[in-house]
């Protein structure tokens, strides 16, 4: 074996000393709901209102006194007049005497004078000449009587069947949210659900962070544009794509930066254009310690390298640095040297392109979706280097992972587990955690791994 030029960094120094030189997240900026979806709230968000703004009907029915319906039974219905009608978004300014009902709407707002509402279906419509029709539901629940819908007339009366206690079917001013309240909490992505209780506060924007924006690009004599001829002895670009798409997955802005080629020009040609329109660059292939492998230099001509060479594998010469401050803002950008190998640059880009892109989208701590399994094949690596090897996860036949008594799952090697062998990668559910003082854990033993699925 060649003599190692420098000692290798620890995953954990390296990743520490990676997020402290990331810095602060990007700072706020407004957005509208419908561009917040996968974005990073920067501020808590507060109801300046109640919610329901008003006492509402949460079911379609009659609003009553509740004291009138006490001896309603289907043998004994009572008998209310029907005085009027709140539609959802109609004013409740109709007033309810008692023995009288006014017909709601789920959402309407509940007349003042009325306490109770009785749900159609505990009801019956009362015609002229005393009949009903067309018949009594048996009881609450039950399907709503044929013949009465809410755009029909209204019914002269109502008869109702069941009593109800005062308050029933009323949906309380601010008994979802009280003015004041937080409904948002900061560093978390916005799902639907989190834009839709932005907009039930009456909110058209929220206050996000600023989507980081990561330029891509690879680095070999050998690139070709995927899904171009191979002319010469050509390979197809894999990893442009895989790492763009990473990008996307990670919330992040992409820029594609191409291909340049083996020699500090093209590839500082390539990234110097992009120095201003981006926060992180990421470069794969050329960070090794081969003749070719000149992307260290670039990066000095453009800052400085800050890490070389960590004690994993794969992703050993995974390289990081900082752009000198550019013109415009003085920021420094991140500059992130990946192998080239294909499973070395998406594992590497996991370990620590991705927590760096979470820190500056504003997320608090790096995401990391860890499980516990038992091995049923042997997982080998060099002793020295923590091991991520590819494993696949048992499922039954639903899809679900399969757990054992202790919650473990079962996983095996989803292929050979080079740093080129990409079909392991792509097959492969999971990274199995391998550590340093080991060369291998055996099948049966316990492994911690971490999910690839975001
Ligand atoms: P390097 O890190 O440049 O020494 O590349 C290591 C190996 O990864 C070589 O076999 C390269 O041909 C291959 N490689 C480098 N970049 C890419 C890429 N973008 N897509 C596919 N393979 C690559
Ligand atoms: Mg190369």
């Amino acid at each position: 074996m060649r003599s190692e030029p420098e000692p290798m960094l620890s995953l954990e120094e390296a990743q520490g000393r990676l997020l402290a030189a990331a810095g602060e997240p990007l700072t706020g900026e407004d957005v509208p709901l419908a561009e917040a979806l996968g974005r990073v709230l920067a501020e808590p968000v507060r109801s300046a209102v109640d919610l329901p703004p008003w006492d509402n009907s949460s079911m379609d029915g009659f609003a009553v006194h509740a004291a009138d319906t006490t001896d309603a039974t289907p043998a004994s219905p009572v008998r209310l007049r029907v005085v009027g009608e709140v539609r959802a978004g109609g004013s409740p300014g109709v007033e309810v005497p008692p023995g009288c009902a006014v017909r709601v709407a789920t959402g309407a707002p509940i007349p003042p004078s009325a306490d109770a509402v009785v749900p159609v279906e505990a009801t019956s419509v009362y015609e002229a000449g005393g009949a009903s029709a067309p018949g009594f539901p048996a009881r609450l629940g039950s399907p709503r009587p044929l013949g009465f819908g809410i755009a029909e007339p209204l019914p002269e009366a109502c008869l109702v069947i069941a009593a109800v206690e005062p308050g029933a079917f009323i949906r309380r001013r601010g008994e979802d949210v009280r003015a004041g309240m937080s409904v948002l909490e900061p560093n978390r992505r916005l799902g639907p659900a989190q834009i839709a209780m932005g907009a039930a506060v009456g909110l058209g924007s929220l206050c996000v962070h600023r989507r980081p924006v990561a330029g891509v690009l690879s680095t070999g004599d050998e690139l070709r544009h995927a899904g171009e001829p191979l002319r010469g002895w050509g390979i197809p670009d894999a990893n442009r794509p895989g790492l763009l798409a990473m990008c996307g997955e990670t919330g992040v802005r992409a820029l594609d930066l191409g291909i340049a080629g083996d020699s500090v020009e093209s590839i500082l040609g390539a990234l110097r254009p992009a120095i201003e329109r981006s926060d992180v660059l990421i470069v794969s292939g050329g960070v090794s310690v081969g003749p070719y492998d000149v992307v260290r230099a670039a990066f000095e001509a453009l800052g400085r390298v800050e890490l070389w060479r960590v004690a994993i594998q794969p992703g050993k010469p995974f390289a990081f640095g900082r752009s000198n401050p550019r013109a415009s803002d003085g920021r420094n950008v991140l500059l992130f040297g990946l192998p080239g190998n294909p499973v070395s640059a998406i594992v590497t880009f996991h370990l620590f392109v991705r927590p760096a892109l979470d820190r500056l989208s504003g997320l608090p701590s790096p995401v990391v979706d860890a499980d516990r399994a038992v091995t049923e094949d042997r997982l080998e690596k060099a002793a020295g280097r923590r091991g991520f090897l590819r494993v696949t996860v048992a499922r039954d036949e639903r899809g679900s992972p399969i757990r054992d008594g202790l919650g473990r799952l079962r996983v095996h090697l989803a292929g050979r587990q080079g740093s080129h062998v990409l079909s392991a990668m792509a097959a492969a559910d999971a990274l199995a955690i391998v550590p340093e003082a080991l060369d291998g854990i055996d099948p049966g033993a316990e492994v911690e791994i971490r999910w690839l699925r975001t």
